[in-house]
């Protein structure tokens, strides 16, 4: 089952994008963590308003965990992928100068169509503190969060939960806005 766009007016919203009507968390175990017990969100996607800057705990880690675009939630396999990132290289990475990152990998496309509508994106890849990549190899890490993060989340101080998904960058090529539009065609 492939995931249906949706759209906030003309803005496509990206699939792990949470909505106000999701606004309910809890600790349950999950498969997009390997079975753990993972700090869970209620997934009425579509209900409400987009919350554009809060990722839906849940669907993150399917998205990155199942190899997900961010923006249509479908497979990557098989794609060009990009990475839209505020993060940096690691020193105290397991490899140096690897990357971690929160956000989930784009299609092409779908990387060029979210620079296009997002404001904030725009900016921050004028300013440089996003940086566009190519991602040729990665993989996935799931953060556990301690007992505190847990209990803001779900009232319950349930220390190694499993929280957000992140994407380890192996291999990559830096690309600029003329590459990452210039897919659009
Ligand atoms: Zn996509």
């Amino acid at each position: 089952m492939s995931a249906l766009q949706l759209f906030f007016g003309a803005v496509p919203v990206p699939y792990t994008a949470s909505w106000t009507g999701e606004d309910d968390f809890f600790l349950a175990r999950c498969r997009y963590a390997a079975g753990q017990v993972a700090i869970c969100q209620k997934e009425s996607r579509g209900s409400g308003k987009p919350l554009f800057g809060k990722p839906h705990m849940t669907r993150q880690r399917e998205v990155i965990s199942k190899g997900l675009c961010d923006l249509c939630g479908r497979t990557l396999k098989n794609s060009t992928k990009v990475s839209l990132s505020h993060a940096r290289p690691q020193a105290k990475g397991a490899r140096a100068l690897d990357i971690l990152q929160v956000e989930p990998l784009l299609h092409h496309l779908c990387a060029a169509i979210s620079a296009r509508h997002c404001p904030s994106l725009k900016r921050d890849i004028a300013q440089g503190a996003i940086q566009i990549r190519q991602v040729t190899r990665h993989q996935v890490q799931i953060a556990l969060m301690d007992e505190i993060a847990a209990m803001e989340f779900t009232g319950i101080a349930h220390p190694g939960a499993a929280g957000h998904a992140k994407v380890q960058l192996l291999a990559w090529k830096d690309r600029d806005l003329a590459w990452l539009t210039g897919g659009e065609g």
